[in-house]
């Protein structure tokens, strides 16, 4: 009897120290979950951006998924939702976000804490189309998006303190990273002959890219998504294709292929054979499956397709 009863002590003190285990170790993650600042972001990149510089201490939702265009995308409730629940919201701004600046404009003056990182940008490094509208494509300038890691490292080091060293090296880090990057990028480039360093996409998205490495760029649409390409557009650019006799033109990520197609044909009628160079990535980052899924690995998927058909 006395042997059952040790016996069934054992067992129930076996189980009462599991159950404790598993609350103890239960409650800890929640607390640990609890302390990530809850950061709400737009784009495929800026959410790549957050994550390399706050890494675990921040948890980052971003509410445009890849292959979304960001100039189009209007907030859903469940968005609306994400942003006031978040301890930070960072977003790109200079008008890239179009459709949602009357959101973020109400949650900052419910005194949301906002980042608007497209703005803490010096006004003379951006380029400026017609009524003085800032390109917002600023990702693609290897410089600018450093710039932009720096203004996320100072505002995540401005809320939460404690973990200032642990933010500012990982954006040491990532700053020799970007570095590389660039000289990644200026030696391919360095492959194409320059009379072939002319960049033809749907979308003006590269015109910061094109400026840092020294290429031509021309788009069929402007800045912006939100409007039809007109015919006068693609009859003019068709014809300095068949003149310059430039070998490819891009279809980009976010942006439909037809227009692109379109002015195949239209090249194609004034006697010149220009091929589709392949797609690359403008307002989004790619996935896993592709190997796109960061920045680095976008910007340097991005230039192997252009280099490849140009040179
Ligand atoms: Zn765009």
């Amino acid at each position: 009897m006395k042997e059952k009863l040790k016996y069934f002590g054992f067992i129930f003190g076996f189980i009462l120290c599991i159950t404790i285990l598993v609350s103890c170790s239960k409650s800890e993650n929640t607390a640990a979950d609890s302390q990530k600042l809850k950061i709400t972001t737009t784009t495929t990149m800026l959410k790549d951006l957050i994550q390399t510089i706050g890494g675990d201490k921040v948890e980052v939702i971003n509410l445009m998924g890849e292959g979304v265009d960001p100039h189009l995308y209007n907030a859903s409730a469940g968005d609306v939702e994400k942003l006031a629940n978040a301890d930070v919201i960072i977003y790109g701004g200079l008008h890239l976000e179009g459709k949602m600046s009357d959101v973020f404009g109400k949650l900052e003056n419910s005194g949301k804490d906002v980042l608007d990182v497209g703005n803490t940008l010096d006004k003379n490094l951006l380029i400026f189309q017609e009524e003085n509208i800032p390109d917002p494509h600023v990702w693609f300038d290897t410089n600018l998006w450093i710039l932009e890691a720096e203004a996320v490292a100072a505002k995540l080091s401005d809320i939460d303190p404690e973990n200032k060293d642990y933010y500012m090296s990982n954006l040491e880090s990532y700053k020799k990273e970007l570095s590389d990057l660039t000289e990644y990028v200026i030696r391919r480039i360095n492959e194409i002959p320059e009379s072939q360093r002319i960049l033809v996409t749907a979308h003006d998205a590269f015109g910061y890219f094109a400026k840092q490495f020294r290429l031509e760029v021309r788009s069929i649409q402007g800045i912006s998504t939100d409007s039809e390409a007109g015919t006068k557009d693609i009859s003019e650019l068709a014809d300095f294709i068949a003149e310059k006799k430039i070998k490819a033109v891009f279809i980009e990520s976010s942006v439909p292929r037809k227009t692109i197609e379109s002015l195949q044909e239209a090249v194609k009628a004034r006697g010149w054979d220009v091929k589709i160079g392949g797609e690359l990535y403008s307002d989004s980052l790619g996935d896993k499956e592709h190997n796109t899924n960061t920045y680095i690995k976008t910007v340097k998927k991005n230039v192997d397709v252009i280099v490849e058909a140009l040179k």
